[in-house]
């Protein structure tokens, strides 16, 4: 993937991060969606200048939260003395470039699973922080917000789906098992392929009882997923992707 539309932040543990145009979209948008419509209609009591506040601070945690997705996995291959390109964070989420690909099994492994990890602890420190402050609805709201984030992030990534997470997890154990890589894409792709399916399979259903909106997101992200997975296939016969989202 090419990104030219984004700009630099700055650099965490020598990591370049670019931040692409899209994401600036995103955190309007979330900015106001939380500030304007969610936190009003779920916790009526604030001021004005409080929904603001908390809607800008939770949409730069999502912000965060995906960093440290990126980071984790970016921990993970330089723990198996791979480089770190660069981190670009975007609509969907962030990529971590790294300089080359794992050349185990093991390596692709924990490099692929480290992001979804990240989330899953990022979970369970907002959802516990959430318990503490139950009586302050303020901090309740925002962990909540950003327990919920995270489990999304985690879960999503996990999808067994090209170029999602879970994808290259399933390809690293085919990997380990039938010691064929080039085999074991074509495997882990079709089989991304497959749930593809199944998401756009979910989003038909979703639109013929009436739930039209996220019927067309279901739809939209099986039609993502497939696209990737034959981009996958394809790219099998001439090189590796080197890329964990
Ligand atoms: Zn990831």
């Amino acid at each position: 993937m090419v990104h030219k539309k984004s700009t630099y932040i700055g650099r965490v543990f020598g990591i370049p991060i670019d931040v692409d145009y899209s994401w600036y979209f995103i955190f309007i948008l979330l900015t106001w969606l939380l500030s304007a419509q969610y936190f009003p209609v779920h916790y009526p009591n604030w001021t004005n200048l409080t929904y603001w506040i908390l809607g800008s601070l939770t949409s730069l945690f999502l912000f965060v939260s995906v960093l440290l997705h990126e980071l984790g996995h970016s921990a993970a291959a330089k723990f198996f003395k791979i480089p770190v390109t660069k981190i670009t964070l975007m609509i969907f989420g962030g990529i971590a470039q790294i300089a080359r690909n794992p050349k185990k099994a093991g390596q692709e492994f924990w490099i692929a699973i480290s992001g979804p990890v990240v989330n899953l602890i990022l979970w369970a420190v907002f959802h516990s922080l959430a318990s503490l402050f139950s009586s302050v609805s303020g901090i309740y709201a925002f962990c909540t917000y950003l327990a919920y984030i995270n489990i999304v992030l985690a879960v999503f990534n996990l999808v067994p789906g090209f170029p999602l997470d879970g994808g290259k997890v399933l390809l690293a154990l085919i990997w380990g098992f039938n010691h064929n890589l080039k085999k074991a894409t074509i495997i882990a792709a079709n089989i991304g392929r497959i749930f593809a399916f199944l998401f756009i399979l979910w989003g038909a259903l979703s639109i013929t009882i009436g739930d039209i909106y996220d019927g067309l997101w279901l739809i939209f992200i099986g039609w993502f997923l497939d696209s990737a997975a034959a981009v996958e296939i394809h790219k099998t016969y001439q090189t590796h992707s080197n890329e964990a989202i």
